[in-house]
């Protein structure tokens, strides 16, 4: 999740500083000086999120503060905890690292877990995928002989996020307004980069057995994108999840997430949550937030998991064959109180129409206007110069009596830009709606953040 969320807030000029004194050193002294520069980085990253106003009460101000140590999660591994956590299994013949945060705490990161080290050399740092909050702090972790495993999509994953990223860092900017105008581009923070040496491929564990311990890298696709793996550790029956559950466990998955990346496919998620259920671990240790320990807790977890996303999936398909339509389905499919989870992250009727659309596309099969290049709102003027503002107005008034804000948004628009008070009146009291219905219901954070997001461009024209 929150790939973006953090990827460093920063001054040109401090950086401008630190990099230039970092230019003429030795590779050595110059990774070290890289990461007291980067520390500094962080440093500052957090300050003004925290202090920012826009962040209070968020997941985002609740996941920048969470402090950076290092803590002993079963005999011999280590979590640095962090937004994104960074995981060290210890062993006699070299350590395993899982994960590596996010870029701006890497030197935290680094600082808690090198007492753990014990003299050892890293052999392996496994990625869950090419998100930046989960590898973010790879380059400052490799040396020449560290094996960087992951998946065979994590290089196209990264090359589509490193192409799209000034398009994404708009999207997310809107969502997490906290965000700095355009992502950085300095080599210290800048995203991708990263040559997996050994790559694991669906269905084809990469096995390896190190200090007595024995290491499984499973490919299950489907979550956080095409590139998801697991570590498995099948003596001690513990599983290093990445975000494959995403930041929280149990939940409602976000099948595919409302902010925008490559499709995910559900039917291959719900294989993988099949694959973890076969793999049967007694500890899951996911790459945000806690370890889950309690056996009846993860069992629960991944039969509702598994059932609610299958449920959805099988219901959205049976609706499509019985003719109906993509909005009828996002009101009807419900999960059954059995199955019931929490969709502060993932939404079912999103999770509907993702896999409607996931299944067929772009083209609804409605309207012939839908194959072409003139949209619906290209004829806005007329409809306003026919109805006539004060009509639009009051039909709207009278949908938000009768508690439709979804209506009166529709009609709204057709008005468009404008800055009638009224119509913003309305306007803001229908997104209020929106966003207490949201409240008091799923609680879904990114709902409620693009409700936020409308609630402040509307209030700026009101001027309030
Ligand atoms: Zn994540």
């Amino acid at each position: 999740m929150i790939r973006v969320l953090k990827r460093g807030l920063f001054t040109f000029l401090l950086i401008a500083l630190i990099i230039g004194g970092v230019l003429w050193a030795s590779p050595n002294t110059k990774k070290a000086a890289q990461i007291r520069a980067l520390d500094k980085i962080g440093d500052v990253a957090v300050k003004r999120m925290s202090s920012d106003p826009r962040t209070q009460g968020s997941v985002a101000a609740e996941f920048i503060n969470i402090p950076i140590e290092a803590r002993e999660i079963a005999p011999g591994i280590f979590q640095a905890t962090g937004v994104g956590n960074a995981h060290l299994i210890t062993t006699s013949e070299g350590n395993v690292l899982f994960d590596t945060g996010l870029v701006t705490q890497v030197p935290k990161q680094i600082k808690a877990l090198e007492p753990h080290l014990d003299g050892q050399k890293l052999t392996h740092i496994i990625l869950s995928h090419s998100h930046a909050d989960h590898a973010g702090g790879t380059k400052y972790w490799q040396d020449d002989n560290t094996e960087i495993v992951a998946h065979e999509e994590f290089k196209e994953e990264q090359r589509y996020l490193s192409d799209l990223q000034e398009y994404q860092w708009g999207r997310n900017r809107t969502l997490f307004p906290f965000m700095p105008e355009t992502p950085p581009k300095i080599g210290l923070l800048a995203y991708g980069g990263i040559e997996p040496t050994i790559k694991v491929r669906n269905g084809t564990p990469y096995k390896f057995t190190q200090g007595g311990i024995d290491f499984e890298v499973h490919a299950l696709p489907g979550a956080e994108g095409a590139d998801n793996v697991v570590l498995w550790l099948p003596k001690k029956k513990i599983l290093f999840a990445g975000d494959f559950f995403g930041p929280l466990f149990p939940q409602f998955p976000n099948v595919f997430t409302m902010r925008g990346e490559k499709v995910r496919k559900p039917h291959e998620y719900i294989q993988s949550l099949e694959k973890i259920m076969e793999l049967d671990p007694v500890m899951i240790v996911p790459s945000h937030r806690n370890p889950v320990t309690e056996k009846a807790a993860i069992d629960d977890g991944l039969r509702r998991m598994h059932g609610a996303t299958k449920y959805v999936h099988d219901a959205v398909i049976a609706g499509m064959n019985g003719g109906k339509s993509v909005e009828d389905l996002m009101v009807e499919i419900q999960l059954p109180a059995e199955l019931s989870l929490t969709q502060e992250h993932g939404k079912v009727s999103w999770a509907v129409k993702s896999i409607w659309e996931y299944y067929m596309t772009w083209f609804h099969f409605d309207k012939t206007t839908e194959l072409y290049h003139v949209s619906r709102e290209s004829v806005n003027a007329d409809l306003l110069e026919l109805a006539g503002v004060d009509a639009l107005i009051g039909r709207a008034r009278s949908y938000m009596d009768g508690g439709k804000p979804l209506e009166a948004l529709h009609l709204l628009d057709v008005i468009g830009d404008t800055s009638i008070e009224e119509a913003l009146i309305l306007h803001e009291a229908a997104l209020e709606m929106l966003k207490s219905n949201a409240e008091n219901t799923t609680q879904n954070a990114y709902e409620i953040y693009w409700l936020d997001y409308k609630l402040r461009e509307v209030r700026a024209k009101l001027g309030d």
